[in-house]
């Protein structure tokens, strides 16, 4: 069913939750850093009853030993009944990047997420 902006009452007010770089990556955490720090997002976004959308960032999910780790926590996050989007291969900046890079990046900063 399509709703839109019309159809909601004025009174009723939404807000999206997104999560931004996946797999949770700050160049310091580790594999198992990111698996726990994975899994207390999605139990409190749980206990919260939010589904939120989490950008995933798939440039660096290619770690020499950790793909398949990687990608299974992306898996989590569709498990749990979030939903998962496209952050750009590089987390390139839009406003630095020329057109035709950053067209690039988002065709293939999906390859993985797609799946
Ligand atoms: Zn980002």
């Amino acid at each position: 069913m399509l709703i839109s902006a019309t159809t909601l009452a004025a009174d009723e007010k939404s807000i999206a939750i997104t999560i931004d770089d996946l797999p949770l990556d700050d160049n310091t955490a580790s594999i198992a850093d990111k698996e726990r720090y994975t899994l207390a997002i999605l139990e409190s976004l749980k206990r919260h009853g939010v589904v939120a959308t989490a950008f995933v960032n798939e440039d660096k999910l290619l770690v020499k030993g950790e793909i398949d780790r990687h990608v299974a926590l992306l898996e989590r996050w569709l498990d749990a009944g979030m939903q998962l989007g496209n952050h750009n291969f590089g987390h390139l900046g839009l406003w630095q990047t020329a057109l035709p890079s950053y067209q690039d990046a988002v065709v293939r900063g999906d390859t993985i997420t797609r799946w």
